[in-house]
């Protein structure tokens, strides 16, 4: 070829990172390596920033919260087999959650694996991917990278988001197009998630059903608040005076110290109401199903969700809204005059009471001050300081530290508490709090059990390395559940649960430059938590927790099989 020639030329890592910038992508997150790490830096060459990781996992998580928060699909790059892998459990976990996220792999040379010849780092993974994902796409010929991030992108934040896999060979990565051509190829795709408006019929069924009720709830899930509808949610909740329960992560939709929450009487209200709403939340296990001594075979659901499937999937739903929940709150919201929504006066008076009655109960637990420190001790400091800072961001796992933490820290923002989610999954902890610091640009609270740190602890060193706003608190008992548990076998390796609980969590972060705490105290825990969030350095603080007063598998213990033999 000619110098003319040559200059006339791109390839397939180029166009993708152009196809990305036409479409708004300004951010990926991944860990570079064979075949894709000459993508990462043309997109970084191009204004993309690349945020480079120590394990794809924390990647993927870190891409999907950023699609959960910005309803833009949030982008994960990794290497080939091992990686792909790697960041396959995010890119599944994501699309359990309804998060919108898209992982690129790059992958090694189709016709070896084809055959099973053995190439570096083989692996079917477009087919290995299927089974976990919304959408799995290969692409062959570099002329069709655009098509396919247009498909990858309306798969992924269309009707349901969900993880969305996109195979890049080496062969395409590298292949020689002309420029001309290649631009032409990619494009800005129009409209990617079209509003789905629900049919008037269906909202009025639900209005009516809501207007014949005594005691209704609504009970407010993720996918409302991924749908950013909050003001008509608000509106739609305060006009009808109905008591709302926030399932986790909708918690802050409308400020946990609303009169209307129900938070505090949920075993009540979950037994006693008789229509429930169910806004964006699924009736899943979370739910304990809709069944069970938690709930009233007579109760009537009204449900509205973007996805048709999910109606009656556990109990029948009398009326179904199936549409976007803007769309599904506007038309709520346009029709409700023509139906008297009036919740019996009983029903509100005795929330309230119910209300009172566990407030005091958990006040008296949480104004205790042992030696050393119990959950409720630590939490009740972190939720004073925390309530001063309402705009942070609260990510949040471990099975003690997040059920209790979940009830006892309030929140006063939308989408703000970051959690385990659908599969109560650990190991989200570090990249959900890198996605959100670099999506957000603000500050991050991260509260993790000992345990579930581990999962994504050397991401410490990408939060020190971009110096980014988190605060981390390590509730160290020294175990899985608890720390002091002991070998049955009476030998000297140590307990299935147990951690170390001399463990200085505080050097790791101090190893990468960041800032590091011990505490003992809640003093020291408020004192710490507050130089973290006024100084926005990396900071960690490792909590040391008495090892003795966890619970197996959290508020979970229905979920655990004991052994039968002793
Ligand atoms: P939670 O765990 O908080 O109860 P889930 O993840 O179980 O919430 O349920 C969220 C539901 O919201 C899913 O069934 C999903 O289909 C639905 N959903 C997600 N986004 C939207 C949207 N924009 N409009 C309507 N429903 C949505
Ligand atoms: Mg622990």
């Amino acid at each position: 070829m000619s110098e003319e020639q040559v200059q006339s030329m791109t390839d397939g890592m180029h166009i993708i990172v152009d196809a990305l910038k036409k479409n708004d992508i300004d951010t990926i997150y991944g860990l570079v390596g064979i075949p894709v790490t000459d993508l990462a830096r043309h997109a970084q060459a191009q204004g993309i920033r690349f945020i480079g990781f120590r394990h794809e996992q924390s990647a993927g998580n870190a891409a999907a919260i950023s699609g959960y928060l910005t309803q833009k699909p949030g982008i994960c790059l990794t290497v080939s087999a091992p990686g792909f892998l790697n960041g396959l459990v995010a890119l599944a976990n994501a699309t359990t959650n309804g998060f919108p996220m898209i992982q690129i792999s790059g992958s090694s040379d189709r016709a070896i694996i084809d055959l099973q010849q053995g190439d570096y780092e083989e692996l079917d993974q477009m087919n290995a991917a299927k089974p976990f994902v919304k959408a799995a796409y290969r692409v062959n010929k570099p002329e069709d990278i655009g098509i396919a991030l247009a498909r990858a992108i309306r798969a992924a934040v269309s009707g349901r988001p969900g993880g969305v896999y996109l195979d890049l060979t080496t062969e395409v990565l590298g292949a020689a197009m002309d420029k001309e051509a290649a631009a032409q190829s990619t494009f800005r795709i129009e409209d990617p998630a079209p509003r789905q408006i629900p049919s008037e019929e269906s909202v009025r069924k639900a209005l009516k059903l809501l207007s014949e009720a005594q005691k209704p709830l609504v009970i407010l899930g993720k996918g409302a608040a991924y749908a950013q509808a909050d003001s008509a949610i608000r509106a739609f909740i305060e006009k009808t005076g109905i008591p709302f329960l926030p399932m986790s992560m909708a918690k802050g939709l409308l400020p946990d110290d609303h009169p209307q929450s129900a938070a505090a009487a949920r075993s009540f209200v979950l037994a006693n109401a008789d229509v429930v709403m169910l806004l964006g939340a699924r009736l899943n296990w979370l739910l304990a199903h809709g069944k069970g001594k938690n709930w009233s075979p007579q109760t009537r659901f009204i449900q509205l969700d973007i996805e048709p499937e999910e109606i009656d999937s556990n109990r029948p739903i009398s009326a179904p809204v199936v549409g976007d929940i803007v769309s599904s709150m506007d038309a709520l919201l346009k029709q409700l005059p023509t139906q008297p929504i009036t919740p019996q006066k009983q029903w509100i008076a005795d929330v309230a009471s119910k209300k009172a009655v566990n407030v005091a109960k958990m006040t008296a637990k949480l104004n205790g001050d042992p030696s050393p420190m119990g959950y409720f001790s630590a939490l009740r400091t972190i939720r004073d300081v925390l309530a001063q800072y309402k705009d942070v961001y609260l990510v949040n796992e471990g099975a003690n530290t997040l059920d209790n933490a979940r009830n006892i820290i309030d929140m006063y923002e939308p989408r703000k508490r970051l959690d385990t989610g659908t599969w109560g999954v650990m190991g989200i902890g570090m990249g959900y709090a890198i996605g959100a610091a670099i999506s957000s640009g603000k500050p991050v609270v991260a509260i993790e059990g000992d345990s579930a740190f581990g999962f994504s602890g050397m991401e410490l060193e990408t939060i020190c390395r971009f110096n980014l706003p988190i605060t981390i608190l390590v509730f160290n008992n020294g175990g899985v559940y608890r720390g002091d548990d002991v070998n049955r076998h009476g030998d000297h390796d140590p307990a299935p649960t147990s951690l170390l609980q001399s463990a200085r969590y505080d050097r790791l972060i101090e190893a990468f430059g960041g800032v590091g705490y011990h505490a003992t105290t809640t003093a020291e825990v408020k004192n710490a938590l507050l130089a973290g969030l006024t100084s926005q350095k990396p900071t960690l603080i490792n909590c040391v927790i008495n090892p003795a007063i966890g619970t197996e598998s959290g508020h979970l213990t229905n979920l655990n099989p004991k052994s039968a033999a002793k």
